[in-house]
């Protein structure tokens, strides 16, 4: 089987799971005063400040939460003011307070900064604008310095879901009012994510109980998971841009098989792993099946839920029309994927696109 899905979720790395099988040893609940909590809190502080000093911000502005979902609805629910929200969020941030306004984007998926403005220039309750860094569909990077810009220009906050974004492009992580990361997107464990607030962002809390995370997220904290993701940013990193060629090879392959397909926003500024295509006439479904029986994981471009597939909003932001996104495929690929695995990946390509022109010439004959 080959993997070629990392913008759902990456293999966790060796460092990672030696750390985290370490730490099921450690017995104690950070919150209890004894010997054994105390244990237990220098691992949980020792996993905050890795993160820290991954992002340069100080340890007290993190808040470990269960992934990046919990984070962008902790920021967008626990803010009092107006919500500005871009069109192509995840759907953990799109539409989770319906006071929500929308930021359109232009055809290759960026933010329309003139919008943003004109937006902005309205309000005069306190206003948050919350964007994605990198859009884990068709791996569009967003222009967060100048949107930046802008939020300061109008005294709004910055929240970046930056789920996607670690370490595939450099941000000013200290300069961003908040931001949200997830630790199974680089190479931690599943189920651990981490709010990083700066500056004096007040927000009301949404899981209360116990004081844990000064008091804005309460629960036992996720010990294994904290130090999972602590030692995923502290492991020698990945060097992304190792990819492009990979990326390059593959797209100019697809596409030289099957001239009519489209690879989303391909002119614009992307990540490496990340390829978002159509093959026009062949259902998502249909690419997703036929890749999984010869041994390929890959995803729709369309987030599936109960078992429909429903066009992407982040397509149909960019004007993709229905047809063309219901034929959208996404490729994500990582530290493990090889030539080989991509050569293997255009072949599968290949033997769909053959499959299907068979299907229109004998639906022609039928018809002739
Ligand atoms: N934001 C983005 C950009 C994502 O890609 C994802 C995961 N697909 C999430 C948020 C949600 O992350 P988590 O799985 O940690 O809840």
């Amino acid at each position: 089987m080959i993997y070629f899905d990392y913008n759902a979720t990456t293999p966790i790395i060796p460092h990672a799971r030696r750390a985290m099988i370490e730490a099921f040893d450690c017995l104690g609940n950070p919150s209890s005063v004894h010997a054994h909590g105390r244990k237990a809190r220098k691992l949980l502080e020792n996993a905050r400040e890795q993160v820290a000093n991954y992002f340069s911000v100080p340890a007290r502005n993190i808040t470990f939460t269960s992934g990046a979902t919990e984070a962008n609805n902790m920021i967008l629910k626990g803010f009092e003011g107006r919500i500005f929200v871009s069109a192509i969020e995840h759907d953990s941030a799109l539409n989770i307070r319906k006071d929500t306004t929308i930021i359109p984007v232009d055809s290759n998926g960026i933010v329309e900064l003139e919008t943003l403005k004109t937006l902005l220039s309205t309000v005069n309750l306190p206003a948050l604008v919350c964007v994605i860094a990198v859009n884990n569909e068709t791996g569009v990077v967003q222009p967060i310095d100048e949107i930046l810009q802008i939020c300061s220009d109008y005294n709004a906050h910055l929240h970046v879901d930056a789920a996607q974004a670690v370490g595939k492009i450099h941000l000013n992580w200290n300069r961003l009012s908040s931001f949200t990361i997830s630790a199974h997107k680089f190479g931690g464990p599943k189920g651990i994510g981490a709010l990083v607030i700066n500056g004096s962002l007040q927000l009301n809390t949404l899981i209360e109980g116990g004081g844990q995370e000064r008091s804005l997220r309460a629960g036992t904290e996720n010990i294994i998971g904290a130090i999972g993701m602590g030692a995923a940013l502290t492991a020698p990193q990945f060097n992304w841009e190792t990819l492009l060629p990979l990326q390059q090879h593959l797209e100019e392959n697809l596409l030289d098989i099957c001239p009519d397909a489209v690879v989303f926003a391909k002119k614009t500024q992307r990540v490496s792993n990340t390829t978002a295509i159509a093959m026009p006439g062949v259902l998502s479904e249909v690419q997703l099946m036929h890749f999984d029986l010869n041994g390929i994981s890959v995803s729709s471009g369309a987030a599936c839920s109960s078992g429909k597939v429903k066009t992407s909003h982040v397509l149909k932001a960019m004007g993709i029309s229905d047809e063309l996104s219901k034929c959208a495929l996404r490729i994500s690929y990582g530290w493990n994927t090889t030539k080989e695995d991509i050569n293997q990946c255009i072949a599968v390509w290949a033997s769909l696109f053959d499959l299907q022109n068979q299907k229109n010439i004998k639906g022609r004959a039928r018809y002739a």
